[in-house]
């Protein structure tokens, strides 16, 4: 395990307005493929480059060949192929932004199954990269509509993924339109044979790069993965801060705005964190290090170059928040626990395209990951309780009771309550601001299936106390939306915590959601477009609500059971700090 210093972006020569944006972003480092790949584009070489999913090669081929292009020129200059339109959007958007100070730059994604006029119109007006399948970009080659004669790079992304989907021959013809001066980058996660054939013919002396998996031997560490569904990974994370025997953490993310802004959320949530990062001084961090090997601190946010090295005893887990960009980061990563021969254990967040990586990463270290599922509720009531009961034993036993045994006889004999009732009593006062029974954040809980509603019920329903409105979106149980779908899109598009996220009832065509009153403008402009279960979302105040019964608050409980306006069953479970009328129930 090497701890090589990786080279800054500083020093890799992009063209100003590019760097600009990645100090923004908040990059802290080049990926290894980047590190290696951005001086040969720089130059103009041709390169051949092999590496896993998630190590960041749109950057590596985008940051180099927009500090190459000329802006003033509106015609394309750089084409990438990609096998698939979610890839060539993607690949389209991450252009756009990082090409966001370059004046009128304007990128063109281009598949199959797209509006073809507005794409001609696009062509005609001039836009200067073009991002698109093979097919569509073929068509648009025939017909004349694209023109290649003066392009200065083509890229072709996931070339082993063209193969797999039959492209790889429209990918060389469209390699032999372009022109013979041209660059030509091409990038595969394998280098089966037809594609190494197609390299060999159209690339000409390319610089070679491959980024390596390296083994290494982790014994000391129990590995994990969950996959990232139906839940954003901030809850998941909270459930497992939860839920397990944790003396201090790690958390790994991959900017250092991610640090800060994750760090601070763990913070809202009541955990005590702080971000580790390359833009804080040396002292700040070496504070934040001694703060954590201290104990006066368990959790720390921190990026790969941020936490290199190191070394504190405590730390008895480390959560792959975001991905490794490749195998040996893992390493370095996860090296950060099971330290000084004590067991440790790390967790990986793993979202459904990442999972070619886990397979790099479980070869790599010859271990197998194990597959996870997230503590339940009823976990995290179990260990409450259990370390509650710890905590009674142990002061049972150390304590000196006697005054306080003498006031609860007299506190009986004054009331004439019985113990059990006083007990509870006491335990409910001690308990109430950490309660034993989770409450929130447990999206993926399904609602208690509503009966349909008739004739206009959902809008007669009161939804409104002093912080919340009641909205209507456009998605319901007919379009098979769980809550945890509506959780995930709002969180992420409106920029919420799963707590700001209050009663949702799922309808057959709509659901209705309560969000903080104060929500911003710009936030609902945002949820108007979103698609969720293949709806958009359309947003909008649920009008009908407040018409009938009077002003009755709406639980802030997120999907608990029972949690609804409804009076709790007989026998169901009270939450902990629901409170029974001082002569209630004996
Ligand atoms: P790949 O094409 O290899 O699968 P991507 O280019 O899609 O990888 O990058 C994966 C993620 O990593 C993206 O979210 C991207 O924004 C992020 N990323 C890329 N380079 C860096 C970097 N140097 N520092 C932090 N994040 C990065
Ligand atoms: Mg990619």
């Amino acid at each position: 395990m090497t701890e090589e210093t990786l080279p800054s972006f500083a020093s890799l020569n992009l063209a100003p307005a590019i760097a600009r944006v990645i100090d923004e972003i908040g990059y802290e480092s080049p990926s290894p493929i980047q590190a290696q790949s951005i001086p040969p584009l720089l130059e103009g070489r041709d390169l051949l480059g092999q590496a896993q999913t998630g190590t960041g090669k749109t950057a590596a081929f985008a940051l180099p060949l927009l500090s190459r292009l000329d802006p003033a020129l509106k015609h394309p200059q750089i084409l990438v192929l990609t096998p698939t339109r979610e890839l060539a959007l993607q690949v389209a958007e991450a252009m756009q932004t990082y090409a966001r100070h370059l004046p009128d730059f304007q990128v063109l994604p281009v598949y199959g199954g797209q509006n073809m006029g507005q794409q001609l119109r696009m062509l005609a007006r001039g836009v200067q990269a073009v991002v698109g399948t093979p097919g569509r970009i073929q068509d648009h080659l025939r017909r004349g509509t694209l023109r290649l004669e003066r392009l200065l790079a083509v890229v072709v992304d996931e070339a082993d993924e063209m193969l797999k989907m039959g492209f790889i021959e429209d990918v060389e013809q469209i390699l032999e339109h372009a022109p013979a001066q041209r660059q030509v980058a091409l990038f595969s996660a394998t280098m089966p044979k037809e594609v190494l054939q197609v390299a060999r013919r159209q690339l000409k002396e390319p610089v070679e790069i491959r980024i390596k998996a390296k083994t290494a031997t982790v014994e000391t560490i129990s590995q994990r993965f969950w996959q990232v569904k139906g839940l954003h990974k901030l809850d998941a994370l909270t459930r497992i801060l939860e839920a397990e025997d944790i003396e201090a953490m790690i958390v790994f993310v991959r900017t250092k705005t991610a640090t800060v802004e994750l760090s601070e959320k763990l913070e809202a949530r009541g955990f005590s964190s702080a971000p580790l990062n390359g833009d804080m001084t040396q002292a700040m961090r070496e504070k934040t290090i001694e703060r954590l090997r201290g104990g006066g601190l368990d959790i720390v946010v921190a990026t790969d170059v941020a936490a290199r090295g190191l070394d504190v005893p405590r730390i008895s887990h480390v959560i792959n928040y975001d991905i490794p960009y490749d195998t040996e980061a893992y390493i370095h990563r996860i090296g950060r626990t099971g330290r000084a021969g004590r067991e440790g254990k790390a967790i990986l967040f793993v979202a459904p395209r990442e999972m070619r990586m886990l397979s790099a990463i479980e070869q790599a270290t010859r271990q197998p990951i194990t597959a996870m599922s997230l503590p339940t509720r009823k976990d995290i009531t179990d260990r409450r309780v259990g370390l509650f009961k710890e905590q009674i034993a142990t002061a049972m036993e150390s304590q000196d009771l006697e005054f306080f045994e003498e006031f609860i006889d007299s506190y009986q004999s004054e009331y004439d309550v019985g113990l059990r009732r006083i007990a509870a009593t006491l335990a409910y006062l001690v308990q109430k601001d950490r309660p034993l029974q989770p409450e929130g954040g447990f999206a993926e809980e399904k609602v208690e299936p509503e009966p349909p509603p008739r004739a206009r019920p959902a809008r007669a329903r009161e939804s409104r106390d002093g912080n919340w409105q009641r909205y209507r979106i456009e998605v319901g149980r007919a379009h098979k939306v769980e809550p945890g779908n509506i959780v995930g899109a709002i969180t992420n598009e409106a920029n919420l915590s799963s707590r700001d996220i209050g009663q949702i009832k799922i309808y057959d065509a709509f659901s209705l959601v309560d969000l903080p009153r104060d929500l911003a403008p710009e936030a609902l402009r945002r949820l108007q477009g979103v698609w969720v279960c293949g709806q958009r979302l359309q947003i909008s105040e649920d009008r009908g609500a407040g018409q009938e019964a009077g002003g009755k608050p709406v639980k802030r409980r997120l999907l608990a059971k029972g949690g609804d306006q409804r009076p709790f069953k007989a026998g169901a479970k009270k939450p902990p700090h629901s409170r029974r009328g001082p002569k209630g129930g004996k």
